[in-house]
């Protein structure tokens, strides 16, 4: 997790304010005044110098809170590097851009919540853990309740190549499949060390776990695009 609470006030670590405070948020004055966004109970800082993983706050002791749960260093890495291409990439049609948006109505954080001028919201998650498809289904449907446009992109460990025409897919995987309009099944990756997606076109289930494919389409993240409603379209850069 990149937020936490100090005496009342948010500290988002990737915030540009906050990146060069490290000294100051080690202290023991602030060290030990430092709780979660979601459940209020306290937080330490990883923050290491040479910096080893991601800047982060973490749980001091794991109850029952979600916020931060599973997440991995390339999980806060792909996280960062899509928030930052949307802010870029979206900038002049943004009302706010917000990594780890807490959403009080249904006590969800999403990984980055988007709200644009027109006041149409998504949220974007970036799903690298193997969570069941209840846990999906229950806040997808949270999201819809919310009026709120939810676009999922899964980690590269998600899916596994298998050969040139199947593939295997991990539950969350199967379960994030976006179905076409005309039955055609796709997903999306992102591998974030080399800022790769890919996006696995055509599936269809051969058995329990693995999938025939039409294609894969792959491309950088820069070419990576969303169209009003959510649904991707990529630009081809020549
Ligand atoms: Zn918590």
């Amino acid at each position: 997790m990149q937020k936490a609470i100090l005496r009342g006030e948010t500290i988002n670590l990737i915030e540009k304010r906050w990146k060069n405070r490290r000294e100051y948020l080690k202290q023991p004055l602030q060290r030990n005044e430092l709780f979660c966004p979601l459940c209020e109970s306290k937080v330490e800082m990883h923050w290491a110098l040479p910096a080893k993983r991601i800047s982060h706050f973490k749980h001091k002791i794991q109850r029952d809170c979600t916020y931060g749960v599973g997440e991995s260093e390339e999980h806060n890495l792909g996280k960062l590097k899509l928030y930052e291409y949307l802010k870029e990439t979206l900038a002049s049609k943004l009302e706010t851009i917000q990594v780890e948006h807490f959403l009080p109505d249904s006590k969800q954080v999403a990984d980055i919540f988007i709200l644009f001028k027109t006041g149409q919201k998504w949220v974007v998650e970036y799903q690298r853990s193997n969570i069941s498809s209840e846990d999906i289904r229950k806040r997808r449907l949270l999201y819809k309740s919310l009026n709120i446009t939810d676009i999922w992109i899964c980690g590269e460990n998600l899916v596994k190549e298998d050969e040139l025409v199947t593939v295997s897919l991990r539950n969350a995987a199967q379960e994030l499949q976006y179905k076409g309009k005309f039955g055609s099944a796709s997903l999306i990756t992102f591998n974030p060390i080399k800022e790769e997606i890919s996006i696995f076109r055509g599936l269809e289930r051969l058995n329990l776990n693995s999938f025939t494919i039409s294609d894969i389409f792959k491309c950088q993240l820069n070419e990576l695009c969303f169209n009003v409603w959510g649904i991707l379209i990529v630009i081809r850069i020549i």
